[in-house]
C-alpha cells in the first residue's frame, strides 16, 4: 500500500477547486489576530519583521531593511480584513465584478495602506521611538508603474472604489516585471531606462505558485466525434506557459474591507522545458524557459497608439486566459451551473485589451465544460462590458488574422463564427446593405485582413460605454454609428472618476484638514459632500486659510524639485501645469506656443514688465519611446525652458520646469500646488481625462477645450470659474472637411508668426534651426490636430487667466468653488454608474 504516503497532508495543487483562503485545515479558520494597534505594539511587529523575518539586527540594518520591514508590518494589520472578506464573500456567493485590465497604475502602497487602516500616527510614532525616520522610509518605494497613464490610473482607481464601497470585486491584470519605464533626459532629449520595480524587494506582494494555471498557444485545431456520436472541435496547442498568481490587497478606506487585485506572470511550464531537455539541448531549454517568461517581462510602453506586436496578443491572451480559469474553476463552487454564470460574474473590458476574453469564454464553455455553441454564446453575451477608451481611430486595435490564427488557432474558427451569425443579424435588419455589413464586420479586409476587437467586444457586450459625456456620444454617433443604428440601447456612458483617498487626501493633507475642520469627517467616501463648502468660498477666514495651504502646497513642491531635480524656482508665481503622456492630440505644442509668445512679448518690450503676472511653467510628461514627433517635442520643451532660465531679461517673470520620469508620486506633489490646469486637447479627441479631475478637486482652475470631461468639469463649476477656449467639436469636424491648411493661421496672425518665428530660427537651440524643424515643419504643413488654428482663443483666453489672477480674492473664490462643486468627479460615483446602467441594473 501507499503507507505513510496515504496520509500526507494532500497538496495544494492548481487541480483543487474553491475559493482563495480556502482553509485546508481546522486551524485555519481561527480568527486572524493582527499586532496590537499601539505604538508599541507596531514597534514590536516591525522589529519582529526585521529581525525574524529578515534576520537582521536594527543596528545593522539599512534604510531598504528597514523600509520593507515596516512595508510587512503595515501589511500585518490588513491580514485579518483581507482573510475575513475573502471568507465573507466565500460564505455568500453574490455576483461578482470582474475588471480586467492590462495596466493597474497603483503609485505608492505604503502611504494608501496606512491611510486605509488609519495607523499614520501609530506608525510614524513607532518608527521615531526606535530612532528612524518614517518620511524618509516611506520616500523608498518605488511606485509599482505597471501602466502608461489615465487608462490604467483609472483601473487603479475604480479598484480603490470597489473596495471602499465593499462592492464583490476582483481585479485582474498582469504582473509586469520592467513597469513603464523610468525617463530621464540627457541634453534635453529623453532617454528610457528599465524600470526594476522589484528589485529591492516586494512587499506588497503574495505570490501562489501552487495555484499555477496553465495557458496554451499555437498549434492547430481538429475535428473529432466525441463520446456521445456529436461532432466537436478541438485545440490541440503547440505550447504552453504556466501563469502564477500574484495577490494584492486592495483596502477600502477604514471599512474593514479588503479586496484582491491577481496579476499574473508568466512562467515555462516543466513539460515544456523537459520535452527539449530530454532532447539533450540543456541551452535550448533554457531559452525556452526565457521566452515563456517574456510574456510578463515588460509594459509595452504605448499609450493610445498600441503597437500590434505578437508578444503583446500573447500577453493579452494570458491574463485573460488565466483570469477566466481561475473565476470559473477557483473561485465559483464546484459544479456551479455556468449555463447560470451572468448571475455570479459580469467581466468589464478595460479597452479592447483584454477583448480575447470573448472567444476564449466561448473555447472554456464548448471545449472544456462540454456547452453547446448556443448555449455558450447565450452565457458569454451576458456576462462581458466594454469600455471604450479613445476617438482616435489608430488606438482602436486589430490583429491581423494571420497572427490570430497561428497564435489562437482556436479563437480564429470562434471569432469567424460569432460574425457569421452577427451579420446574419445585420443583414436581417438591414437587407441589401452590404456597404454597411462590411463596416460592421469583426473581420476587416483592408489594409489586411484582421481582426477589429472594439467591434467584436460591441457584439457579444451587453453594454458599450465611453468615459465622458461627450466622448459616449461621439463613440455612439461617430466611432461606432452602425452599432449604435442595430443596438441604441447597448450604448451608455460612464463618466470617469478620481480617488479621493489618494488625490486629495493623501495628496492634499492640508486641504483635507482645512475641509474636515471646515464641513466635519466622511466627505472622504460622500465626496458631494464637497458641496458644503460653497458658503465659504466668501468666507474671509476660510479663504485665507486655503490661500495658505495652496502656497504651503508650492513650497512643499519647490523644496521637492530642488531636491529631486536640482530645479530651483520662483517663490512667489502662477504655477501652470501641463502633466499627461506627451502626445500631439494633447497639444504640448500649443502649451510652448503660448510660452514662447510669452517670452517675444517680454524680450521685445511689447509689453510692459509690470504688466507681466510672472508664471511658473511646469510640464510632466513621458513620450513612447517610438514616436519621434513626442520625442522632439520633449526635446523643444527643454530647450525653451534652458534658453528662458538663461535669459536675464525674463528670469524674473518666467520659468519653464520639467522634471523628468512623471508618475503618480510626482503627479500627488505636483497637482496641489497648481494654480492653473492646462487641460487643451482639441475638441473631439480627449476621451475623458482623469488629471483635469484631479487638479479641479485641489483647488485650481482650467484653462480648456470643449472635450473629455472638461465639457462636465465646467458645466458643474460654472462658467465664470473655468477658462474655456477653442473650437467646439462640430467645428474641428467642419474645418477638416473644407480642409485645414496651418500655414494660413501662421501668415494671418502676427503673434503666431512672431512666436514660430522664434522658434524656428534656432534661438532656443543653441543656434541650429535644424534641431527645431521637425516641430515646427510638422506645425505648419501638417498640424493634424490644428494647433495653429485655437492659437489666437488659446492666447486671449490666457489673457483672461492673467486678469482674473491679478485679483486675488477673485481667484481664490473661484478655486473653492471648483473643489466644492467637483464633488462628482469621485470613482466612487463612477462605480455606482456601472454598477446601475451596466453591472447590475435594477430594471
Ligand atoms: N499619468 C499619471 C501619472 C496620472 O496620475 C494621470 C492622471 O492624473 C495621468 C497620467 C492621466 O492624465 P490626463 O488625464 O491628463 O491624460
Amino acid at each position: 500500500s501507499a503507507g505513510w504516503l496515504a496520509d500526507e497532508t494532500p497538496r495544494l495543487d492548481s487541480s483543487v477547486k474553491g475559493s482563495a483562503f480556502e482553509p485546508t485545515s481546522p486551524r485555519a479558520t481561527e480568527p486572524v489576530v493582527g499586532p496590537e494597534r499601539t505604538v508599541d505594539g507596531f514597534a514590536k511587529a516591525f522589529l519582529d519583521e526585521l529581525n525574524f523575518e529578515a534576520g537582521v539586527a536594527l543596528k545593522r540594518s539599512t534604510t531598504t531593511d528597514q523600509y520593507l520591514a515596516l512595508a510587512r508590518t503595515i501589511r500585518g494589520y490588513l491580514m485579518a480584513d483581507w482573510l475575513r472578506t475573502a471568507e465573507r464573500r466565500r460564505q455568500n456567493p453574490t455576483k461578482m465584478v470582474g475588471y480586467l485590465s492590462a495596466e493597474y497604475l497603483l503609485g505608492r502602497q505604503m502611504g494608501n495602506s496606512l491611510l486605509a487602516t488609519d495607523l499614520g500616527d501609530i506608525a510614524e510614532q513607532a518608527m521615531t521611538s526606535l530612532g528612524l525616520d518614517f518620511n524618509l522610509l516611506r520616500a523608498q518605494e518605488i511606485e509599482p508603474g505597471l501602466g502608461n497613464g489615465g487608462l490604467g490610473r483609472l483601473a487603479a482607481c475604480f479598484i480603490d472604489s470597489l473596495a471602499s464601497m465593499d462592492v464583490p470585486s476582483i481585479g485582474y491584470g498582469i504582473r509586469y516585471e520592467y513597469g513603464i519605464f523610468r525617463q530621464t533626459f540627457e541634453e534635453g532629449r529623453q532617454v528610457e531606462v528599465p524600470d526594476a520595480w522589484l528589485s529591492l524587494g516586494a512587499p506588497w506582494e503574495f505570490p501562489h505558485p501552487d495555484r499555477a494555471v496553465q495557458v496554451n498557444f499555437g498549434g492547430t485545431t481538429e475535428q473529432y466525434i466525441d463520446g456521445d456520436g456529436r461532432t466537436r472541435r478541438r485545440w490541440l496547442p503547440a505550447w504552453n506557459v504556466q501563469g502564477i498568481p500574484y495577490h494584492y490587497m486592495v483596502p477600502g478606506y477604514q471599512n474593514g474591507v479588503v479586496n484582491t487585485l491577481r496579476l499574473w506572470s508568466a512562467r515555462a511550464t516543466q513539460e515544456f522545458d523537459l520535452k527539449i531537455f530530454n532532447s539533450g539541448d540543456y541551452a535550448e531549454a533554457v531559452r525556452a524557459q526565457t521566452f515563456a517568461e517574456n510574456i510578463s517581462k515588460v509594459l509595452y510602453p504605448e499609450d493610445s497608439t498600441p503597437q500590434g506586436r505578437e508578444l503583446r496578443l500573447q500577453q493579452q491572451y494570458f491574463f485573460v486566459a488565466c483570469s477566466l480559469k481561475d473565476f470559473i474553476d477557483r473561485t465559483l463552487e464546484e459544479d456551479f451551473d455556468l449555463t447560470r454564470l451572468d448571475e455570479r460574474i459580469i467581466f468589464q473590458l478595460n479597452d479592447t485589451h483584454p477583448v480575447i476574453a470573448i472567444p476564449e469564454m466561448m473555447r472554456l464553455l464548448m471545449d472544456e465544460h462540454d456547452m453547446e455553441w448556443a448555449a455558450a454564446w447565450e452565457v458569454t453575451r451576458k456576462c462581458f462590458a466594454y469600455t471604450c477608451h479613445t476617438l482616435l481611430p489608430e488606438a482602436l486595435e486589430v490583429w491581423p488574422v494571420e497572427l490570430m490564427t497561428r497564435l489562437l488557432p482556436r479563437h480564429m474558427e470562434i471569432i469567424y463564427r460569432i460574425n457569421e451569425e452577427f451579420l446574419d443579424t445585420v443583414r436581417e435588419a438591414f437587407p441589401g446593405d452590404e456597404l454597411r455589413v462590411r463596416r460592421m464586420s469583426v473581420i476587416q479586409e483592408h489594409p489586411e485582413r484582421a481582426v477589429r476587437m472594439a467591434n467584436l467586444a460591441t457584439v457579444a457586450g451587453v453594454k458599450v460605454n465611453g468615459v465622458a459625456a461627450l466622448h459616449s456620444e461621439l463613440l455612439r454617433d461617430k466611432l461606432l454609428p452602425d452599432f449604435a443604428a442595430l443596438w441604441p440601447n447597448k450604448f451608455t456612458n460612464v463618466t470617469n472618476g478620481v480617488t479621493p483617498r489618494r488625490f486629495i487626501r493623501l495628496a492634499n493633507q492640508q486641504l483635507s484638514t482645512l475641509i474636515t475642520d471646515t464641513i466635519g469627517p466622511g466627505w472622504e467616501t460622500d465626496l458631494e459632500r464637497l458641496r458644503e463648502l460653497e458658503p465659504y468660498a466668501d468666507d474671509a477666514a476660510f479663504t485665507e486659510s486655503f490661500r495658505q495651504v495652496k502656497q504651503a502646497n508650492k513650497d512643499r513642491l519647490r523644496s521637492i524639485l530642488s531636491q529631486r531635480d536640482g530645479i530651483e524656482l520662483p517663490e512667489h508665481a502662477m504655477l501652470d501645469v501641463m502633466v499627461k503622456r506627451l502626445h500631439e492630440y494633447k497639444r504640448q505644442t500649443l502649451k510652448l506656443l503660448h510660452i514662447v509668445s510669452m517670452y517675444d512679448d517680454i524680450t521685445s518690450g511689447r509689453v510692459r514688465r509690470e504688466d507681466v503676472v510672472p508664471r511658473t511653467f511646469v510640464f510632466g510628461a513621458k513620450a513612447a519611446p517610438g514616436y519621434f514627433m513626442a520625442k522632439e517635442i520633449i526635446f523643444l520643451i527643454n530647450s525653451v525652458a534652458k534658453t528662458i532660465a538663461q535669459d536675464p531679461r525674463v528670469t524674473d517673470l518666467m520659468a519653464v520646469a520639467f522634471p523628468a520620469n512623471y508618475n503618480v508620486t510626482l503627479a500627488n506633489k505636483l497637482i496641489p500646488a497648481a494654480d492653473l490646469s492646462e487641460q487643451i486637447s482639441l475638441a473631439g479627441k480627449e476621451a475623458s481625462g482623469t488629471g483635469n479631475m484631479k487638479f479641479a478637486l485641489n483647488g485650481a482652475l482650467t484653462i480648456g477645450t470643449d472635450d473629455g470631461a472638461n465639457v462636465e468639469i465646467r458645466e458643474l463649476v460654472g462658467d465664470e470659474n473655468f477658462f474655456l477656449f477653442g473650437m467646439l467639436e462640430p467645428e474641428v469636424a467642419a474645418l477638416a472637411d473644407r480642409g485645414y491648411t496651418p500655414s494660413s493661421f501662421y501668415e494671418s496672425n502676427p503673434a503666431l508668426k512672431r512666436a514660430i518665428d522664434l522658434l524656428a530660427s534656432g534661438h532656443f537651440t543653441g543656434g541650429d534651426r535644424s534641431l527645431a524643424a521637425p516641430v515646427v515643419d510638422d506645425l505648419l504643413y501638417k498640424d493634424r490636430f490644428m494647433a495653429l488654428a485655437d492659437f489666437q482663443s488659446y492666447l486671449d483666453a490666457q489673457a483672461r487667466v492673467d486678469a482674473a489672477y491679478r485679483d486675488v480674492d477673485g481667484w481664490t473664490r473661484s478655486a473653492v468653488l471648483n473643489v466644492a462643486r467637483s464633488g462628482f468627479f469621485s470613482s466612487d460615483r463612477s462605480m455606482r454608474d456601472y454598477l446601475d446602467r451596466i453591472w447590475m441594473p435594477k430594471s
